[in-house]
């Protein structure tokens, strides 16, 4: 039976970008004879601009009827004046709440050919592979009661509330649990155990969850020492478990080790692993229009959602080997550019893979 992948290009280098991506994923449909089919939704500036709301009820409907949702990119210059309403951001969140994607999944991954663009030493980090997995709709920015208040001595204080329950700790480490399966098989679960109660609880529910996973290897660590090794030693993690805002930090710090924003996909997925799949990059509206946007970081976005919803791990691999393989010939678009390598466009860059595909 077919799947429907609902594509959202958005604004900037959305269209470009997404164009390339979609030249890839025909030739993946082909060879692993997969059968998906397309259907498109304006969100963001082009829908503010088309209908007057950056998620127009049009496109929210089709994200919820599709399978997975490929979004490029949003945003610019020309709606950052808008009133906060009418903001082309209004329509990632709104998604994102909407379709109640709870579980986001960010892979560091540095290409070794890329290595010299980590603010790293190399051998630290060529190679990286590590996958965050953060909880996207709980925990302390989302708890109650929070506030700024004034106490009884007078003064203004501030306050929010840490909490998790028990099913959504055992919601999102099954996410992660699952992800370890088609990976490394190890996860690492970090929290603040020896002072927060709320991630006592965490460590007790990972624990307890382990044993539905004999064949995944769990270990705890603290934040404070997650923060350390992820800069120390990041290549002795597989796939990383957190909270919201322990993964906020967590996920930025692990993104920057590989140095090249063009190259980063993420993932936000719901309980039945539907998902939305999308570069961590913007719409960089100053490269907009002019063919030298990355692509690389879109396409293995479309690699994520074929891994994680689609389970079709060979074909999310044959993508990451493409890139490898086009990245071995030293093509580069300008974000990743360094001496001795050849230049390329997006467009040039889609046919590389498609290439490497095929060869
Ligand atoms: P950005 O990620 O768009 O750009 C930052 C820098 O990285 C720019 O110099 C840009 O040219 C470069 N860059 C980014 N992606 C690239 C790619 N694929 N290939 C080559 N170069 C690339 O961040 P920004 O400039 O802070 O934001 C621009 C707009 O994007 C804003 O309107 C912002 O709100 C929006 N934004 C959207 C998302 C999203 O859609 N998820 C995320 C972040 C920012």
């Amino acid at each position: 039976m077919s799947k429907t992948i609902l594509l959202v290009s958005g604004d900037g280098i959305g269209p470009e970008i997404m164009r390339e991506t979609i030249k890839v994923m025909d030739v993946i449909e082909q060879q692993f004879d997969l059968d998906f089919e397309y259907d498109e939704a304006l969100v963001g500036g082009v829908a503010i601009d088309a209908a007057g709301s950056p998620l127009p009820e049009e496109s929210l409907a089709k994200a919820k009827a599709a399978d997975a949702v490929l979004f490029a990119a949003i945003g610019g210059p020309k709606w950052d004046t808008n009133p906060p309403d009418l903001r082309p951001e209004k329509g990632l969140l709104g998604l994102r709440k909407e379709l109640e994607l709870f579980g986001n999944l960010r892979p560091a991954i540095l290409y070794p050919q890329l290595a010299e663009a980590s603010s790293l030493k190399s051998d630290i980090v060529a190679g990286l592979d590590i996958l965050i997995v953060r909880e996207l709709t709980g925990g302390i920015y989302f708890g109650q009661p929070r506030g700024i208040r004034t106490n009884e001595a007078g003064e203004r204080e501030g306050f929010n509330t840490y909490v998790y329950s028990e099913s959504e700790i055992v919601r999102i480490g099954r996410m992660a649990f699952e992800a370890a399966r088609s990976r490394g098989g190890r996860v690492c679960s970090v929290d603040k155990a020896n002072v927060l109660e709320v991630t006592m609880l965490w460590r007790e529910v990972m624990t307890e969850l382990a044993k539905e996973y004999p064949d995944v290897e769990l270990s705890h660590m603290l934040v404070d020492n997650a923060a350390m090794q992820l800069v120390l030693c990041p290549k002795q993690f597989d796939v990383m478990v957190t909270g919201n805002m322990f993964g906020d930090i967590l996920s930025d710090t692990a993104a920057m080790l590989t140095g090249s924003i063009g190259m980063l996909p993420s993932a936000s997925l719901d309980k039945n692993g539907k998902g939305m799949y999308e570069p961590c990059h913007g719409s960089a509206p100053d490269i907009a229009g002019q063919n030298k946007a990355n692509p690389l970081a879109m396409m293995l976005s479309a690699s994520m959602m074929l891994r994680y919803t689609f389970k079709e791990v060979a074909a999310a691999e044959a993508i990451e080997a493409a890139i490898g393989k086009v990245l071995d010939k030293g093509y580069r678009t300008g974000d990743i550019f360094r001496e001795g390598n050849t230049l390329v466009s997006c467009e040039q860059m889609g046919d590389a893979v498609v290439a490497a595909l095929t060869e």
